[in-house]
């Protein structure tokens, strides 16, 4: 039934719609934001739209300033929708407490046809229930067919009674009738065919006491009205597609139904990631920083931790799928190209820090200096009284990018550039020292002093020289400059580095050094 309606749909040629359906309940997840990836690239590939709804019908679990801070987010990625919220689109309004009042209807339609009934029950009602009904065959006792004609709902009273007691004004949810014994299936676009036996299932609620609809009935509604094609989803939503199916069959049609993809969970290493596998092994799980407003704890994000986010989707994509050959590294426009719904594992991926940052550092070694020059003012904003024009600072980062794993480890890497290194690992010189070489350098801070040639290679032939003048050998002369100049043995080419500090702070490095050494 489920592949037929799919040629149909296919047939008529619909436009790709995808939607991402975030709840704003806290900082976006890596695993939110590979579907928000997967959803981009599976719509720009069939030139299609993103669309981005933010279901909000759980007010108890609203958290403020989560919205806009999943907007930042998108925006830090490149990941922009086509409609949202912020970017308007004729499907809106794109918030779902906004739509209350379209949900309401199909409510009151599935009860007509059957498939839906109130339920009066109170929480101490059904929390007796569960008590009292329990079995040691069925300890926790669910709402569902084994129980529903024990409690307090129109299967179970006269048509009268519930009359009386909508009139009444009696609060009450509407609960899905779950069919007694029934298979449903769908196709999932991942997984393949998926099959669900009713019977174990419970009646869901759709319409809560205060008119808002849940999860299921909101999802259902908002995927027909905003003419969504495709679903992509993480796989802790499997379990729910039953109730779906039920609602699409009877609301519009199961031959409209999007076409499902559940993605596989990203596993840390201890089972499904969670936030706290980032506190115990000092990764990241959120695209960036996330504060929660309540307790003011700030969970850090791959953005701040100095990620590029060209590395960070690159790496997502790479979470249960792969283009079908060893490549790894992708542009946005190269995951479009290549991506397909075929290649995505239906396993569950493994996320590496270490493999993380690999990929992060492929990145930074590949883009261009001026890509990087942003977040290296960033990282240096408060040396910049050094007054370097932006072609040297340029030079810097082609010099140092290729040792930076991270963004943050621009500081670090390049720092010595800025100011004068804060201790100097004197005790690796010392242990080799002698008088010649004193007189040596004492005889390289006069060259730093003379006219010195600004190119690396001539400081290079005259060191040479110098070196043999004094008969030492130049191999054993270099790691003592390089730690003069930069504090330790890093960095890169010794004279790439007096070429950029250039002779004055060279020639007072190896000077400041000497008044350390015997
Ligand atoms: N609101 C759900 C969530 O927070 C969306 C699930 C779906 O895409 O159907 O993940």
């Amino acid at each position: 039934m489920v592949a037929a309606g799919w040629f149909i749909f296919a047939a008529m040629g619909k436009k790709v719609r995808v939607r991402f359906a975030p709840s704003p309940t806290g900082g976006l997840h890596l695993g939110g934001v590979r579907t928000v990836l997967f959803n981009y690239l599976f719509a720009k590939k069939n030139k299609g739209t993103f669309i981005v709804r933010i279901e909000d019908t759980d007010q108890r679990r609203f958290v403020p300033g989560a919205e806009a801070y999943l907007f930042d987010c998108l925006r830090w990625c490149g990941l922009e929708p086509d409609e949202s919220v912020q970017h308007g689109g004729s499907f809106g309004p794109y918030r779902q407490s906004e739509r209350k009042t379209l949900y309401r209807q199909y409510a009151d339609q599935l009860i007509e046809k059957g498939l839906a009934y109130y339920a009066f029950d109170t929480p101490e009602e059904l929390e007796k229930m569960r008590t009292l009904l329990a079995t040691p065959s069925n300890p926790s006792p669910q709402y569902d067919r084994q129980v529903r004609m024990q409690l307090r709902n129109s299967l179970s009273l006269s048509a009268d009674e519930t009359d009386r007691l909508l009139k009444a004004g009696t609060p009450y949810v509407i609960r899905i009738k779950m069919p007694e014994q029934e298979t449903l299936g769908f196709t999932d676009l991942i997984r393949g065919e998926v099959r669900f036996d009713t019977a174990t299932l419970d009646d869901k609620v759709l319409l809560k006491a205060d008119g808002m609809p849940t999860y299921h009935l909101a999802v259902v509604v908002d995927d027909h009205h905003m003419q969504i094609t495709h679903a992509f989803r993480g796989e802790e939503w499997l379990p729910s597609a039953p109730v779906h199916i039920l609602l699409w069959q009877s609301l519009f049609g199961i031959e409209n139904m999007p076409r499902w993809a559940h993605l596989p969970l990203i596993l840390g290493p201890e089972g499904k990631l969670s936030k706290r596998d980032g506190a115990k092994y000092g990764f990241p799980v959120f695209a960036m920083n996330w504060t929660d407003p309540a307790s003011g704890e700030t969970t850090e994000g791959f953005k701040e931790k100095g990620f590029l986010p060209e590395a960070f989707l690159n790496l997502l994509a790479l979470l249960g799928w792969n283009d079908g050959s060893e490549k790894e590294i992708f542009t946005l426009t190269e995951l479009i190209d290549s991506f397909s719904i075929e290649r995505i594992h239906s396993a569950g991926a493994h996320f590496d820090y270490e493999k993380a940052k690999w990929f992060n550092h492929e990145w930074i070694k590949r883009s261009p200096a001026n890509r990087l020059l942003p977040y290296f003012q960033e990282q240096f904003a408060t040396l910049s009284d050094v007054g370097y024009s932006e072609e040297k600072l340029t030079r810097i980062i082609e010099l140092v990018k290729e040792r930076c794993q991270l963004l943050t480890d621009l500081k670090e890497q390049a720092g010595f550039f800025f100011v004068d290194p804060l201790s100097i690992d004197t005790a690796a010189i010392a242990a080799k020292w002698s008088t010649e070489k004193r007189s040596f350098f004492e005889g390289l801070i006069a060259y730093y002093q003379g006219e010195t040639p600004e190119e690396a290679a001539q400081q290079e032939q005259a060191f040479k020289e110098k070196a043999a003048a004094f008969q030492l050998k130049p191999g054993e002369l270099l790691l003592p400059l390089r730690i003069m100049l930069v504090g330790g043995k890093f960095g890169p080419g010794v004279f790439d580095i007096t070429t950029v500090l250039g002779p004055a702070t060279t020639a007072r490095r190896i000077a400041h050094a000497l008044t350390l050494l015997p």
